[in-house]
């Protein structure tokens, strides 16, 4: 099989009266396209008909391939699943749920030729409803806040990559609603574009209103890794440093207790306090010291 230009990956959980009109759809856009394509559905686990109608298109039509998890593993691990699975040298996501709009993709593969590295739909006119739109305003803002990229609308699943942001993310958990961050963390370009968003017609949402604050710790673990993780002197170094200090202040004030007021402080705790906070101390400046001397290895 020769190279392959884009791979669609598409999260699926209980969408079988979405699965065929969606595919029409596509097949359509990307027939216009012209260029080498793949579509991957990944089915998070259904409870519904939605295997077997992915199973029975993959058997009738070339060019699909779908990835089914035994058990509901959550949107993030389904579009992790997809990222290691696409063989494109541009991947696009989108929903499964007919809410996005295929005829948007030429658009936003015009700004990855542009040279963009992430190109991320904002759903401008939301059409869902306001218990998810007032949340989802607050959340974004948060996150603009917190990471300082300055995108509308981290969560919509229309996005497109070029291949190596892909293959540089693992994403879990909820951390699907980060990506833009996260690629703009690793030094990736990350722009938007407004996208059409359609309502659901059939099927439910997946998401309750409060779900999508879950992540939030998520997101603080991710920012304290990237802020660390070239660094670990910078952690490690400021506790060692903490704890020497307190080691120092409690050996002196032992010192004091022993030689000045001539108390015995054999059984008192403080001596071994001491040597704890101390020994703590070299450990902790230890391992930073480690972790940059790997970090140095592994960037010759
Ligand atoms: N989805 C999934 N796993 C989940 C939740 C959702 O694969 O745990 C899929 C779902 O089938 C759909 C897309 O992710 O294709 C978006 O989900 P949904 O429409 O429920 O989210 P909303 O648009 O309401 O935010
Ligand atoms: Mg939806």
């Amino acid at each position: 099989m020769g190279r392959i230009y884009l791979s669609v990956i598409i999260p699926v959980y209980n969408e079988e009266e979405n699965i065929l009109p969606l595919y029409r759809e596509l097949r359509a856009v990307l027939g216009r396209i012209n260029k080498t394509h793949e579509i991957i559905f990944v089915d998070d686990g259904s409870t519904d008909n939605t295997r077997t109608i992915l199973t029975n298109l993959m058997d009738t039509v070339i060019g699909i391939k779908t990835i089914s998890f035994i058990r509901h593993l959550g949107k993030s691990a389904a579009l992790d699943a997809g990222f290691k699975a696409a063989k494109g040298e541009v991947i696009v996501t989108m929903d499964g749920d007919l809410q996005d709009d295929p005829n948007e993709i030429p658009r936003l593969l015009s700004k990855i030729n542009k040279g963009f590295d992430l190109v991320v739909g904002w759903k401008q006119h939301r059409q869902d409803p306001f218990t998810k739109k007032i949340p989802s305003k607050i959340f974004n803002t948060l996150i603009q806040y917190m990471t300082g990229v300055q995108i509308h609308d981290s969560n919509c699943c229309l996005k497109a990559y070029k291949k190596k942001v892909v293959k540089d993310l693992e994403i879990y958990g909820d951390m699907h609603r980060y990506i833009p961050s996260l690629a703009h963390w690793m030094g990736y370009t990350v722009t938007e574009i407004k996208v059409n968003h359609r309502p659901r017609k059939h099927g439910k949402s997946k998401y309750g209103t409060l779900r999508l604050f879950n992540g939030v710790f998520d997101l603080l673990t991710v920012r304290f890794l990237m802020s660390f993780i070239n660094q670990p002197l910078h952690l490690f170094g400021w506790f060692g440093l903490l704890s020497l200090l307190a080691g120092a202040f409690t050996g002196l004030y032992t010192t004091y207790l022993k030689y000045i007021l001539h108390t015995s402080i054999g059984d008192r705790p403080l001596l071994i306090i001491t040597i704890l906070l101390i020994l703590m101390g070299i450990q902790f400046i230890s391992i930073g010291l480690l972790g940059e001397l790997i970090i140095q290895r592994k960037r010759q």
